[in-house]
């Protein structure tokens, strides 16, 4: 029996891809590459960009053009986007699972059209160095350009008792770090009435010893002086880098955004992670050409990106998404896609240099390097703070080695083990 997975978009989609590969694998079911003769395909979408969108519809019709397998899944947030419509774009042989599925449900699905029994390990545990729990679905928070909370619907939290049992069964299989994610991350635990990621973080460090916890992306928003205090308390068992996704560095196109902060705001929450952690990274994702941004709005964005000196930019253009207020206003008054474009050049070669002028700091310096491959007396991985590293010498791929570093080239890291 064989299966391909497609992932498209974020993390959470490729985190839960991966647990559904390794559920497959654990039950004997082979999976291959995307493009070779399958039972089954699975195609787990995105709807973020309308681009997201037509890669969907296309991987899907390939598969049913080149007659690749007898049945497709089609999940993710496309998935679901189309469920709620009233036309569905496809038919049968193509099944859509508007919720991505848990690892039960679909073997009890696979196993209907096999006519075989599955039983189900209880963690699944991936052959990465680095692992990506998902722990929190959902947001409400309802930014004006965003599908999420349309797709992703109410949020949910998964069991602290049960994230606990994973990361120390990770703990045992070798596992040295675990980067704990969801689709509003800071939101973990608010279905149940408060926000509790930092309790849950602190528990992990008490009932783990040899692993580092890292956070995927954190809306600033949702970050406070308490969260820092007792994160930056839990020393090296945590990683010193903050993904805080700015979006503009413009106050009037975030009120616009409805982003929940200004530029203000998030210049404090920077100067109160440096006096906790000087050297912390903080990484970001924004949005160029959103509806009505200005000239002005994008010099802002550009010059509060070179005074915060992101380690890390992620770009993306503005793509409008129906049924979000901000798919009204690019009628009215949207950003010529080449001017948008423009933008995106001029942003990316400043994140460059922020990001180049961030690794320098580090010249001479030791980092804690988890190693993700070895390859001829040659190692490579991230380190703590989430610089991409290569360093001479001969470590295990998995475990965390000290590494000098000498140089910098583009976009990584130089040094010795
Ligand atoms: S915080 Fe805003 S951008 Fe993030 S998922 Fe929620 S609505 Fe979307």
């Amino acid at each position: 029996m064989k299966v391909a997975i497609k992932t498209l978009g974020c993390k959470v989609n490729q985190v839960e891809s991966d647990i559904l590969t390794t559920t497959f694998s654990q039950e004997g079911i082979e999976v291959v590459n995307f493009g070779e003769k399958a039972d089954l395909y699975i195609v787990n979408s995105c709807a973020v960009t309308r681009e997201a969108e037509n890669k969907t519809r296309q991987l899907v019709n390939r598969v049913l053009r080149n007659n690749l397998a007898p049945r497709v899944i089609l999940t993710g947030c496309y998935a679901r986007l189309i469920s709620q419509e009233e036309k569905n774009p496809f038919e049968e042989p193509v099944f859509l699972l508007p919720d991505f599925p848990k690892e039960k449900e679909i073997l009890n699905l696979v196993g209907k059209w096999w006519g075989k029994k599955f039983t189900l390990a209880e963690y699944p545990l991936p052959s990465r160095a680095r692992v990506w729990l998902k722990i929190e679905d959902g947001c409400d928070h309802f930014c004006s350009y965003c599908l999420i909370p349309h797709l992703r619907g109410n949020i949910k939290s998964e069991k602290k008792e049960k994230i606990i049992r994973q990361a120390q069964a990770l703990e045992r299989r070798g596992i040295r770090e675990i980067v704990l994610c969801g689709v509003n991350l800071g939101y973990y635990g608010k279905n149940r009435g408060e926000k509790e990621l930092i309790n849950l973080l602190e528990e992990l460090v008490d009932n783990t010893t040899l692993v580092r916890f890292r956070l995927s992306s954190f809306e600033p928003f949702l970050l406070d002086e308490e969260f820092i205090k007792r994160y930056f308390s839990l020393q090296d068992r945590v990683c010193p880098h903050f993904h805080l996704p700015l979006q503009s560095g413009s106050d009037r196109v975030l009120k616009s955004m409805r982003r929940g902060y200004d530029t203000a705001y998030y210049r404090d929450l920077v100067s109160l992670l440096r006096s906790y952690c000087s050297a912390v990274a903080i990484s970001t994702d924004i949005i160029v050409g959103f509806p009505g941004e200005e000239k002005e709005d994008f010099e802002n964005t550009i010059s509060f990106s070179q005074e915060v000196g992101f380690s890390r930019t992620h770009i993306f253009v503005f793509s409008p998404r129906p049924g979000t207020p901000a798919f009204l206003w690019e009628k009215e008054k949207g950003i010529p896609k080449k001017e948008k474009k423009n933008r995106e050049k001029i942003l990316r070669e400043v994140a460059r240099e922020t990001q180049k002028n961030y690794h320098r700091l580090f010249l001479g310096e030791k980092l804690k390097v988890l190693v993700e491959s070895v390859q001829d007396g040659m190692g490579s991985g991230y380190s703590e703070n989430y610089i991409p590293v290569k360093f001479r010498g001969n470590p295990e791929e998995g475990e965390i080695v000290e590494v000098t570093i000498e140089k910098e080239e583009n976009g990584f890291l130089e040094g010795k083990s």
